[in-house]
């Protein structure tokens, strides 16, 4: 023990990353190891992208930072535009913040601020669903249904968060009910949640388009986020997607609700839309949501001092350039599908790997003691800790998970590569 850095593990120093190129992390191991996840799906870009070190450059040469308090600037002004050019699903707004935790946090905030300034303040619940991920901070916390990061915090955590199932048909759809049962007994179970709680004082139904850090790139069925839009329209509550993870490109589409055909009031995002390159997070939102506030009390009533920074909303920028001007969404679509053939091809048949799932450059397997009950691993086994040693020692960075499955731990491991990558890599 050397660091006196608080690292994740109190009582192993971690290796040094010195330098990144690419796909590759260069370390104090003397290895070079391939960013297979992006760290937890966040490097889009690989590192070191000349494009985005220019742009950053730039920026630090011309403006650090100016309180938003007196200024915007322009490179967050520019970010705004670009994602949002062409209101994509009617979202017309942006907010920017350091994190993805944050962003969530921002984003509750406002959904709560609009039915107050629309004179329903009666509305303070908040619906999520169980085997989510949301944050580490309280609110976004409360809002996950990831028991084991939760458990410690139970009791300081908002009872204005409830929970729904998620849509998990690997573990959740019953025998004998088809795929369009399964969507309208979720759907049920949240028409119920709503009716639990009392319709009208439910603020937000709030889910991860593809489920990232608890279940492992898990999908929806067809048509279950349009039965869970219906649910939320019935009953005049708003629908916030945490695209933080699955986001701006990493399933192949810019946003990930693109493939459900339904579109959000309220979209967070963060990891894809710097890369890493600077700490950045926000959410996107539409007019329905905004108009009220403006033309109400006339302010978001939340703020940071590092809000809308302009050397990370420089980075963001250049990263989003160079998705689109590059055509990145097409690598995505092409390498995620070989990334499919060859995991399936691969692991298969294997007889702990229980599910291959994905979407992109977004896929996951979920590994299992037994494919027939589907049983985990026994918890004691540290399985996702033995993956990451080994897939290091082979000179891989994954990003396995220890999931939640009925409140027990599971395994799944993460692949998430970045949108640069090639058949070769
Ligand atoms: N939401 C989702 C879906 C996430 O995957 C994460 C992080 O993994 C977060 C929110 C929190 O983001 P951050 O770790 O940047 O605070």
């Amino acid at each position: 023990m050397r660091s006196r850095l608080i690292q994740r593990n109190l009582r192993a120093d971690p290796p040094l990353a010195l330098r990144g190129e690419g796909i590759f992390l260069h370390d104090s191991n003397g290895r070079t190891i391939i960013d297979g996840s992006g760290g937890a799906a966040v490097a889009c870009l690989g590192h070191g992208h000349p494009r985005v070190l220019e742009a950053m450059a730039a920026q630090m040469a011309k403006l650090t930072y100016a309180h938003t308090a007196l200024y915007s600037c322009e490179s967050a002004e520019a970010l705004a535009d670009l994602v949002l050019e062409g209101e994509p699903g009617g979202l017309a707004q942006m907010y920017l913040c350091s994190s993805g935790s944050e962003a969530v946090e921002a984003a509750l905030k406002l959904a709560r601020q609009h039915f107050v300034e629309i004179g329903q303040p009666q509305r303070r619940h908040f619906i999520a669903r169980r085997q989510s991920y949301h944050g580490n901070t309280l609110g976004a916390l409360a809002a996950g249904g990831n028991m084991m990061r939760r458990a410690l915090y139970q009791p300081i955590l908002s009872d204005a968060f409830h929970h729904v199932s998620p849509c998990y048909a690997y573990r959740e759809r019953a025998a004998g009910e088809d795929e369009a049962e399964y969507v309208a007994r979720l759907a049920a179970e949240l028409e119920a949640e709503f009716q639990r709680l009392g319709p009208d004082s439910v603020a937000a139904f709030v889910a991860e388009p593809v489920v990232g850090a608890t279940l492992g790139c898990v999908t929806a069925l067809p048509g279950y986020f349009a039965a869970m839009r219906a649910v939320c329209d019935r009953h005049g509550a708003l629908l916030v997607f945490d695209e933080v993870m699955c986001g701006m490109g990493r399933t192949g589409t810019l946003h990930a609700w693109e493939q459900e055909g339904v579109a959000p009031d309220i979209q967070v995002v963060a990891k894809g839309l710097g890369g890493g390159y600077q700490p950045i997070g926000g959410f996107l939102a539409n007019r329905r949501v905004m108009d009220p506030i403006r033309d109400g009390s006339g302010g978001f009533m939340h703020g940071h001092t590092y809000q809308a920074h302009p050397m990370a909303a420089a980075a963001a920028l250049a990263v989003q350039q160079v998705i689109r001007e590059e055509k990145l969404l097409d690598n995505v679509q092409a390498m995620g599908a070989l990334l499919e053939a060859r995991l399936v091809d691969r692991l298969g048949n294997h007889r702990h790997v229980g599910d291959i799932r994905g979407r992109g450059l977004f896929w996951a397997a979920e590994f299992v003691a037994d494919r027939a009950s589907k049983a985990p691993f026994d918890p004691a086994l540290r399985l996702n800790d033995r993956i990451k040693q080994e897939a290091y020692a082979r000179g891989l960075a994954c990003y396995p998970m220890a999931g939640t499955i009925d409140g027990r731990r599971g395994d799944h491991v993460l692949l998430a590569p970045p949108y640069i990558a090639t058949e070769a890599d």
